[in-house]
């Protein structure tokens, strides 16, 4: 490491964009290869969506690459405290979807027959008396059925990227935390440089894992066009009560979501009208009540519960909701992305990060990764996520 007047400079085999589980995992998955690795967060480790999340995983997506991806990453998530030795809070409380109109039921049955069945991640489709049953605390007033996903659950975010985190400086991984990418020099069609206002760093490969600000941080430095854009989401959490909510419930109708931590606070949300770019972080008064009344209606035994915390964070959002990895022949030779997780990016970001670390050292594109590669925004060929929460 050498430099002057606080500017640091350094060689490294490859440069990662973003201190987020997607950044922190590429980086630990390169050093694990042998490479040298540095990374550049613009604030502090973890600041992004990567701990603003409500910690939740699911197996169940709309399409057969969504759903394939899902079953493997599910693996590699719940596998995870083991390989970081950070126990991660892993819980299969499953997901319930609360279905208020035919047609949805419908649709979720064809995707159970069609699709989940046949992968082997079977869902339940319950009657309004199974739901009563089970789920005795809800209001089922409008409801006519639910499914239940019970391969689905909850983990600690804040507790994942630690472990990330750790393992990455034990294996030398360089994080520079406070210091924003503010220039990718490039020669002869090769990356060659990642520089900061604080840091320059010699490199022949650079991954953007910047989650919401990739789309406009390529445009900015590299001219590249990749469609992310970031939409706000607002969330919650109670002060710790008896744990009763067994499960984790998302109203179909209304995007609503809530669930309990095992410690016993109440986390959820209700997703109102979405608006592209970056709001400032922070809460309306809009969403907050919308919240209550949504939490109150569902679960009317949480009338009076105390709000403890409430925060936002931005969806990454891309066109078809899928995320996006690897890169285009078009684009200077060292340059790749991971992003684009469109709100289901904590759950996919390890599995992904290790399956474009295999393809930055060897090559190989793995099957599971092809669909993803940023040429369906050329070809049209989208995958069109709808189950997106
Ligand atoms: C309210 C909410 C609920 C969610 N719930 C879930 C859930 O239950 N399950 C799930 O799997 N996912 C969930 N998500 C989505 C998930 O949190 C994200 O998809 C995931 O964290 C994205 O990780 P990332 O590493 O790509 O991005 P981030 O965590 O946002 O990290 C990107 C990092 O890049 C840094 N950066 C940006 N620009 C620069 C620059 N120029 N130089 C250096 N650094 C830069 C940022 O500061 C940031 O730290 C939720 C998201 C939100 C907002």
């Amino acid at each position: 490491m050498s430099g002057g007047r606080g500017l640091v400079t350094l060689s490294a085999d490859a440069v990662v964009v973003g201190a987020g589980i997607a950044g922190l995992a590429t980086a630990y998955y390169l050093a694990r290869r042998g490479l040298s690795v540095v990374v550049f967060e613009k604030d502090y480790v973890g600041s992004g969506s990567s701990t603003r999340n409500a910690g939740r995983y699911r197996v169940h997506f709309g399409n057969r690459e969504n759903t394939e991806f899902a079953i493997r990453a599910i693996r590699k998530l719940e596998s995870l405290s083991g390989e970081l030795g950070w126990n991660g809070i892993f819980e299969r409380q499953g997901y319930l979807w609360l279905i208020r109109r035919k047609e949805v039921l419908r649709r979720f049955e064809e995707l159970n027959e069609k699709l989940w069945k046949p992968l082997g991640v079977p869902v339940r489709i319950l009657t309004i008396d199974e739901v009563r049953d089970r789920f005795p605390y809800i209001n089922t007033r409008g409801i006519i059925g639910a499914v239940f996903g019970p391969q689905d659950g909850a983990f600690h975010h804040d507790y994942v990227i630690m472990g990330y985190y750790t393992k990455a400086l034990d294996l030398g991984v360089t994080v520079l935390e406070y210091s924003e990418v503010r220039n990718v020099g490039v020669e002869s069609g090769r990356v060659v440089s990642v520089s900061s206002s604080n840091a320059f760093v010699r490199t022949r490969d650079v991954i953007f894992a910047a989650g919401a600000w990739t789309g406009e941080l390529m445009k900015s430095l590299l001219g590249i066009d990749l469609p992310i854009k970031p939409v706000r989401r607002e969330i919650g959490i109670t002060e710790p009560i008896k744990p009763f909510i067994n499960t984790y419930i998302i109203d179909t109708e209304t995007n609503f979501y809530i669930g309990q931590t095992m410690r016993g606070e109440v986390l959820g949300s209700v997703e109102l009208e979405g608006v592209e770019g970056f709001l400032p972080y922070g809460n309306t008064l809009n969403w907050l009540t919308a919240w209550a009344r949504e939490t109150v209606r569902l679960i009317p035994s949480l009338r009076g519960i105390r709000v403890m915390r409430v925060w936002s964070g931005y969806y990454e959002m891309t066109p078809d909701s899928s995320h996006v990895m690897g890169r285009l022949d078009s684009w200077p030779e060292g340059v790749y992305v991971l992003s684009g997780f469109s709100g289901h990016g904590f759950m996919f970001a390890p599995y992904a990060a290790e399956l474009l670390v295999k393809y930055v050292v060897d090559g190989v594109v793995d099957p599971l990764m092809r669909p993803f590669l940023p040429h369906r925004f050329i070809t049209g060929n989208l995958i069109k996520e709808m189950l997106v929460i």
